[in-house]
Order: C-alpha cells, then sequence, then structure tokens
C-alpha cells in the first residue's frame, strides 16, 4: 500500500513539475508582447507624450522586465531536476569556474572568495554548479557595504555525507526568517536596495534534496551567514 502512495506522490510531483513548466514558458509570450509595444511606445512617441504618460510607461516596462526574471526564474527553477544523470563532480573546478565568471562584480566590489580543497562527489553537475553559484552570489550581494565581502568555501567529512559550507562576512538574517528564507519568492528587502527575485535559496533547496540531503542556515542580524549544505555520499535515484 505504502508503495502505492509513493507512486501516486510521484505522479502528482511530476504533474506540478511539468504545469510549472508550462505555465512559466506559456507565460512568457505575452508578456514579451508587453514590453516590445511598450518599447515601441516609447520609442515612436518620444516627445509626444506628456510627462505623467512617459512616467506611466516607464512604470509598465519597468515592472515586466521584472516579471519577465520572475518567470525565468521559476522556468529554471521547474527545470531543476528532470531526468538528469549522477557523475562524479569535481567540487574544486566547479568554484575555480565560478570564480573566474564573477571575476568583473569581485573587481567591482573588491570581494575575495576563498575556498578549503573540496572533494569530488557523485551528483548533478550543472545543479551542484547553480547551488554553489547561488551561495557565493548572495554571500556578496548581501554584504554590509561597509566592509568588503568575502565569501569563504569549507567542507566537513563525515562517514555518511559531506557538509559544506558557505559562509559571508555580510549583514547576516535575523533568525525568525530562517526558514521563511527557502521559500520561493520569499525577500527580506525591496527589490530597490537589492536587486533578486527570491528563487535562488528554493532552487538551492530543490538541488539538496534531489541529492538526498538538506540545506540551512547559521547566521543573526550584523554577524554574517553561514549557509550548510550536507551531501550524502551514497545517494539514492
Ligand atoms: P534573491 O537573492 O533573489 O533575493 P534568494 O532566494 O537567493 O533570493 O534569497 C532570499 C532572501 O534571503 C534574500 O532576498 C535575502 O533577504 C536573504 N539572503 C539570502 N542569502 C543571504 C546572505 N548571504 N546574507 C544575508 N541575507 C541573505
Amino acid at each position: 500500500e505504502s508503495e502505492f502512495k509513493i507512486k501516486v506522490l510521484e505522479e502528482k510531483n511530476r504533474e506540478i513539475a511539468q504545469f510549472n513548466y508550462v505555465a512559466s514558458h506559456d507565460l512568457q509570450e505575452p508578456l514579451r508582447t508587453v514590453i516590445c509595444f511598450s518599447e515601441l511606445l516609447q520609442k515612436n512617441y518620444k516627445g509626444k507624450l506628456g510627462a505623467d504618460a512617459n512616467m506611466y510607461l516607464s512604470f509598465i516596462v519597468d515592472s515586466s522586465i521584472r516579471m519577465r526574471k520572475l518567470i525565468s526564474g521559476l522556468l529554471e527553477y521547474s527545470k531543476v531536476g528532470a531526468g538528469k544523470e549522477l557523475v562524479l563532480v569535481d567540487c574544486n573546478k566547479i568554484v575555480r569556474d565560478i570564480i573566474l565568471d564573477f571575476d568583473a562584480i569581485l573587481f567591482e566590489v573588491k570581494g575575495e572568495i576563498n575556498s578549503d580543497p573540496l572533494p569530488t562527489i557523485y551528483g548533478f553537475e550543472l545543479e551542484l554548479r547553480q547551488l554553489l553559484q547561488n551561495l557565493i552570489s548572495n554571500g556578496l550581494k548581501f554584504s554590509t557595504k561597509k566592509q568588503h565581502p568575502i565569501v569563504s568555501i569549507t567542507v566537513a567529512n563525515t562517514d555518511k555525507e559531506y557538509t559544506f559550507c558557505v559562509g559571508d562576512n555580510g549583514m547576516g538574517i535575523d533568525k525568525k526568517y530562517h526558514d521563511r528564507i527557502f521559500g520561493i519568492f520569499q525577500r527580506l528587502h525591496t527589490k530597490e536596495t537589492y536587486e533578486g527575485t527570491g528563487i535562488g535559496l528554493a532552487t538551492c533547496q530543490k538541488i539538496v534534496e534531489m541529492h538526498g540531503g538538506k540545506i540551512w542556515v547559521k547566521s543573526a542580524l550584523g554577524e554574517g551567514s553561514k549557509f550548510y549544505f550536507a551531501i550524502p555520499k551514497k545517494i539514492k535515484q
């Protein structure tokens, strides 16, 4: 009977993932039209509309562009875990690539990314990369703005699992929000102060769970944050 229940649940999960994918994919199309025609209005009616109309138009364009980011985040989220293959992944290489990708940002914010020697593990390569990238990018983004951001990656090795930690010297997170931030679209800041969609950590959680692991945070306001995730050495597929 429990086997039957699992089958039903798996089927439901597939349906939800499929729904997410289709919905976010199909939402892009009408949005593209809205953005395109608003931009045409802005361009072709330059100087002919009043100040109010110009302002309304720029609100429409800004919001549509933001919605495009939200939808593409949702699409990314829904793609995690579909028909992937377990391979041996060298986490050092992932971090090296991320540091190269973040070169310009690191230069701009005078930031630093340090890492322990990391293990080679069985996992889903693109997803592990996305996971580390989201955590590192948050560590750089949510800095105190008074100190240069430093992100440090460490790892603890036990019999059953590797526990990674991505720590930063940033603004920190009040304990009462520690669960909430892993929810989809959940953010603690307005889009004006820190840019983002609130999908990053939800995606991280989904990725860690597809590896059979757990993700959590230790942090207090003003004391930096440490994001931990544990990946079992034997992953059941
Ligand atoms: P986004 O980065 O797009 O806002 P996330 O899902 O990655 O969305 O993060 C959700 C929220 O959690 C962020 O908006 C921020 O308030 C908080 N947060 C995440 N990482 C950190 C961090 N390293 N330091 C402080 N706050 C963080």
